[in-house]
């Protein structure tokens, strides 16, 4: 029935000292060796995945939160211009079309000014500004997401007239419906003879990408990157789905915003490109930027022209700063010096700790989940061992361990070492590994550690079952 503290604290990978101490605040003296019984183990087991989890919403409640100046205040916000990515599947002419639009469309206001890549541009139509994030593909976007960072506004999902919906069309309807970013849809490649527009609407209506003139939500623009036919109208799109999206911003405040690319230029040191979402960026201006900070010495828009500053949905390129910041990292404008420095700091300390916070906090609640009642504990093996004769005999008397409220399943066995394959579909279904006389190599070893998974090693058959049984027992907190 009982499970003592330092066994609890085993099966929670953390310190026995943590359950000593949530236990005391619960008005509970304990010692190390103590048997708890289920009822309070439970308790311990939540109050720590509370912890756990506010310490995650406070990290998350960001340091930009905390520190900037401005509070956005809604009735000084204005229009902003969208930021636009661009998706599809590969050759389908995503680069083309950035670069047609890019070519025709960036105004150059310097003569001799030459279009840079930067990460991203802006471009000035009749119907206002739009913003395009240059790196096509879902990679950019997703690594941005994976961070917590959205900047694009508006998805344009290239399909090429005369290949239609290829895997990466899907996938690209799957970020930007995973992100609550709307689609316009550029039928490209029109000027080529085999073309078939109709195929491309058929075929994305089935995947609920549904045309306008088909009763859908969804813009379709037929263009052509090659001659430019149609690019127009898409900018038209855009602007017309922005409208409907009333996307606005603070002008009149601190900067902040978002990293889009950055680099380490041999002559003018860390070189980031941010994207303004907030407030105006001004050269002089002190920022923090992820682990990064520093006095803007030199704001550069996409034609390599100095500028004074940047507002609300518009990129630039930023020296000055103390390091390489990582794209998806966000900035803001900081009073001074020894601020930034310190926030910096603290920043590099807030990500560490919620790396650790949410694993932590993966690791409660799915035991949580477990250790509630009705439900069959699930244990995975992953049964590695020397001779055939012993995987049968580890998966056979493993496999009988499994009673009323437990499953132990062997999810895979086999002879020989562990392998780096092995210890990825450990991972995948959550298994521990147990090797009999065999040992991980070298590449499983270092995914075992990154991972942070269970791995055990046996040289006598019921030694394995009775550990099986030891942390069965731990969990449930009963004999099986
Ligand atoms: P990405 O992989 O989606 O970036 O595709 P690219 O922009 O690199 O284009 C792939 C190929 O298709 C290149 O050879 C382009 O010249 C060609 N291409 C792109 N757009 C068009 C178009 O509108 N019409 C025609 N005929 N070819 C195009």
């Amino acid at each position: 029935e009982n499970i003592t503290v330092s066994d609890l604290a085993k099966e929670l990978s953390i310190k026995a000292a943590d359950i000593i101490k949530v236990l005391m605040k619960m008005g509970m003296m304990v010692t190390i060796n103590q048997p708890l019984d289920q009822d309070t183990a439970m308790l311990v087991v939540e109050e720590l995945g509370h912890i756990a989890e506010e310490a995650v919403e406070q990290t998350k409640a960001d340091i930009l939160k905390e520190e900037s100046v401005s509070s956005i205040d809604e009735e000084n916000a204005e229009t902003r211009p969208p930021v636009v990515t661009v998706m599809g599947h590969v050759d389908h002419g995503k680069t083309s079309l950035l670069d047609y639009i890019r070519k025709t469309k960036v105004t150059d206001k310097e003569a001799g000014g030459i279009t840079q890549h930067i990460g991203a541009y802006h471009v000035e139509t009749e119907k206002g500004v739009i913003s395009f994030i240059d790196t096509p593909g879902h990679a950019a976007f997703t690594a941005m997401r994976a961070r917590g960072a959205q900047v694009t506004d508006i998805v344009i999902l290239v399909v090429a007239a005369n290949d239609s919906v290829m895997p990466q069309t899907k996938e690209g309807i799957a970020h930007a419906k995973a992100a609550g970013v709307p689609l316009i849809v550029a039928v490209n490649k029109v000027d080529l003879q085999d073309a078939n527009v109709d195929k491309v609407k058929q075929d994305l209506a089935a995947h609920e990408v549904v045309p306008e003139d088909w009763g859908g939500e969804v813009q379709f623009i037929e263009v052509s990157a090659l001659t430019g036919q149609g690019v127009d109208a898409l900018l038209d799109a855009i602007s017309l789905q922005a409208e409907v999206m009333e996307l606005k911003a603070v002008k009149d405040s601190d900067a902040s915003g978002i990293v889009v690319e950055s680099s380490l230029d041999k002559g003018r040191g860390p070189v980031a490109t941010v994207l303004v979402k907030s407030g105006t960026l001004k050269k002089g201006d002190m920022i923090l930027c992820g682990e990064q900070f520093g006095r803007i010495r030199s704001l550069i828009d996409e034609n390599g022209n100095e500028i004074a500053a940047a507002g609300p949905s518009i990129p630039a390129v930023v020296l000055g700063l103390s390091g390489v910041p990582i794209a998806g990292d966000e900035f803001l404008v900081v009073k001074n010096k020894k601020h930034a420095r310190e926030a910096a700091q603290e920043h590099r300390e807030r990500e560490r700790e919620t790396r650790l916070k949410r694993k932590q906090a993966a690791k409660l609640e799915n035991l949580m989940s477990q250790m509630g009642k009705e439900a069959k504990l699930e244990v995975n093996l992953l049964v590695k061992a020397d001779v055939q004769g012993s995987v049968e005999a580890l998966r056979e008397s493993l496999e009988s361990i499994s009673n009323d409220d437990v499953n132990v399943n062997v999810i895979s066995s086999g002879v020989g070492g562990i392998t780096n394959a092995d210890a990825q579909l450990a991972a995948a279904s959550s298994a521990i590994i147990i090797g009999f006389n065999v040992r991980a190599d070298k590449a499983a070893r270092e995914f075992i550690k990154e991972s942070d998974l269970d791995l055990h090693y046996f040289s006598i058959i019921y030694e394995a079952i009775d550990q099986v049984k030891r942390s069965v027992t731990g969990i449930l907190g009963t004999e099986i």
